[in-house]
């Protein structure tokens, strides 16, 4: 089984994916993991990546299927985070399984409201010590502007900053969501509210994997 999770910035796939292919023992790929660490060496794709846009659509896919051709040749049980986002890169990746015998079983989209996620990014700290993610509304750190685990002074993500914010939702809005009708129009597709809390949507999810897999007994 291999699953799409797609959702705009700070919709929280990726928290849920990180439950979710626990929970199913899923490969996670995330793209967005991909791309910073390309960034640590390349500062074309940091600054891309620093100011909100995306990068050229058939880059991230060269690096996607190259990574799944010497990483992970069964091409099976993953669920990729963040990928596709456009529809060349859904086909390139529906092609690739295909050409391998496999298959993109389900596409979730996890919506919140554009305020929620806004007002969710501009809360989004971390450290950039140990990598923690405090959330300043709902998980603050026990001393302000302070790492509780490594004592790190807190920053925010330089792609979380206001300005950059604005111009993820216009690329995610005119990229993404021609994406998500493309694939609602062929039946695959399945919309969870993420504007709930993370247990709820969790399970949600799991439901919902479940439900695809013919799996609902564990
Ligand atoms: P994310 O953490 O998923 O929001 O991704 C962080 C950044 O990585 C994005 O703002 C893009 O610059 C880049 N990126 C991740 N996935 C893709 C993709 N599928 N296509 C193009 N760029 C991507």
């Amino acid at each position: 089984m291999n699953i799409v999770l797609l959702g705009s910035p700070a919709s929280g796939k990726g928290t849920q994916a990180e439950i979710l292919s626990k929970k199913f023992n899923l490969f996670h790929l995330s793209t967005g993991d991909i791309a910073r660490k390309l960034a640590e060496a390349n500062p074309r794709i940091k600054e891309i990546i620093n100011s909100g846009k995306l990068l050229p659509p058939e880059e991230i896919t060269m690096h996607v299927l190259d990574f799944l051709e010497h990483e992970k040749p069964d091409m099976t049980g993953i669920l990729f985070e963040g990928f596709p986002r456009f529809i060349s890169q859904y086909e390139a990746l529906d092609n690739f399984l295909k050409s391998k015998g496999d298959n993109i079983d389900l596409v979730i989209s996890l919506e919140v409201p554009m305020e929620v996620a806004i007002k969710r990014i501009s809360s989004r700290w971390m450290c950039p010590g140990c990598g923690e993610i405090y959330n300043m509304e709902t998980d603050p750190p026990k001393n302000p502007g302070v790492c509780d685990k490594c004592g790190g002074i807190l920053v925010q993500r330089d792609d979380d900053k206001p300005e950059a914010i604005k111009t993820r939702f216009e690329y995610y809005i005119r990229n993404t969501k021609e994406l998500i009708d493309y694939v609602d129009a062929k039946g695959k597709l399945t919309r969870i509210n993420g504007d709930r809390p993370i247990g709820v949507i969790a399970k949600d999810l799991e439901e919902v994997v479940r439900k695809a897999t013919g799996n609902d007994n564990n």
